[in-house]
């Protein structure tokens, strides 16, 4: 009988700050990092991959938070996990000591969003389908079985779950075939980086049309002035037919949000996204109020399944951006899909970061193919970084995300990738301590755009 044998962890940093990739109004300086695990198994050829994202400091600390899980899954049968990977989802979530770190939230509660997200990665494997299709392929009642409802059998009881699963799955092998022709909608937040110049953000803009992308992100938040000349050039860049979605990443609070966006609302924004603090939910449907028709998108840190519920019943939010590394894993992003479906809630998925794009494609898939059925006003966000440390990294085309064929949930980073960039001994960053320790001149590793 296969178990887990052993679980591998390791600290990975790039160093995507030296180029202010990823900055915005909150983060001016992030290096894009993944808290990865691997479990491995005495099977052959069976392994799982999962990660944290961080952004540079403290994936130390996410790290030591998976290493706490080691006891919880080593020993484990893998018949038993690929049946029921919930099991583990409950085991981690329920551990009566760690719990006390959360409940439900923070670095503990990502940590178990990695190894749970590993499990269905080495599931998927196990089952030679794309996490995706092993979702969509998969019994509704058994679907329901492995979504975390609990706490939201007020809103969501397990019956109106099965049947929302049910429903879902009619037509599943029509939009399958949609799917893999066309793939799911992206929208792309290359262009609108804190820290780019105007030039960079205009000819950026320009390439995302080119290339077949209808919506763009611009991060805003920090000056007035400077949000409100980025918008005008992103906007005479694109025309007015593509949509340009802004982003504050959690940087005012309820008033300067509304006056904010409405002095923005000439470059007609299409959503504003994260006005204010995530866990304020009442002040997220204040803003709402105030800025229609420009609507409220939030989610990507709303830190578990009940805040989402609370975003819905307050009516905060007229898109979800659920993210498939920061709450508990796929158990409990069934259950906040479920929520969304539930009340006609568009979710586009937030990614970017370093395998965030890799990860919710499936979920964005799945929900396609078997849930929610519909990809209208629904686009899963790009950013063209770092994919190539992975062992199958997303594809896009004219602005889809193509439809993943290989088993397993695209979690896998590259060997070579992780000996680079583990932090602090890796050769990337040996290499950086020894030219700072010379006084030479940082070792810059340029992000090349592509032509
Ligand atoms: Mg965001």
């Amino acid at each position: 009988m296969s178990r887990i044998t052993a679980v591998e962890t390791h600290d990975i940093r790039f160093p995507t700050s030296r180029e202010l990739d990823g900055s915005d109004a909150m983060h001016p300086d992030p290096d894009y990092s993944a808290a990865y695990l691997v479990l491995r198994t005495d099977e052959a050829g069976t392994e799982g991959h999962g990660f944290a994202f961080t952004i540079g400091r403290g994936n130390e600390v996410q790290v030591a938070a998976l290493n706490a899980l080691r006891p919880q899954l080593v020993g484990r049968r893998l018949d038993d996990i690929c049946a029921d990977p919930g099991t583990v989802y409950r085991a981690l979530t329920a551990d009566s000591q760690l719990r006390w770190l959360g409940p439900e939230k923070g670095v503990i509660h990502m940590a178990v969003g990695a190894a749970v997200n590993a499990v269905w990665d080495l599931a998927a494997r196990r089952a030679g389908k794309p996490l995706w299709r092993l979702l969509a392929e998969a019994p509704p009642e058994w679907l329901a079985a492995q979504a975390d409802l609990r706490y939201l059998e007020d809103v969501l009881p397990r019956e109106r779950a099965v049947e929302l699963l049910r429903a879902g799955r009619r037509d599943a092998g029509r939009r399958t075939a949609a799917l893999l022709r066309t793939g799911y909608p992206a929208y792309t937040t290359s262009p609108g980086w804190l820290g780019y110049s105007d030039e960079r953000l205009t000819r950026l803009a320009r390439r995302a049309v080119a290339d077949g992308f209808t919506q763009i992100k611009l991060k805003v938040g920090a000056d007035l002035a400077d949000d409100i000349r980025r918008l005008r050039a992103a906007r005479a860049a694109v025309g007015p037919d593509i949509r340009i979605a802004i982003d504050a990443n959690q940087r005012w609070h309820v008033r300067q949000a509304i006056e904010w966006t409405r002095a923005l609302a000439e470059f007609a924004p299409y959503w504003i996204e994260e006005p204010t603090s995530p866990d304020d939910i009442l002040g997220h449907a204040a803003v709402r109020r105030a800025v229609a028709p420009v609507k409220v998108a939030s989610g990507e840190h709303a830190q578990n399944r009940v805040i989402v519920k609370q975003l819905l019943q307050a009516g905060a939010i007229d898109v979800l951006q659920l993210d498939a590394a920061r709450v508990g894993g796929v158990n409990e992003n069934l259950a906040v899909l479920l929520l969304a479906a539930d009340r006609g809630i568009p979710v586009c998925p937030h990614a970017g970061g370093v395998g965030l794009c890799e990860l919710v494609q499936h979920l964005a898939m799945f929900d396609y193919v078997a849930l929610s059925g519909s990809t209208r006003d629904r686009a899963v966000e790009y950013v063209d970084h770092l994919h190539e440390h992975f062992t199958d990294p997303v594809r896009i085309t004219g602005g889809h995300y193509a439809a993943p064929s290989a088993p397993g949930f695209s979690a896998r980073m590259r060997p070579e990738s992780l000996a680079r960039y583990r932090y602090p001994d890796g050769e990337f960053w040996a290499a950086d301590r020894a030219g700072r320790a010379a006084g030479g001149r940082r070792d810059t590793e340029r992000t090349v755009e592509t032509a």
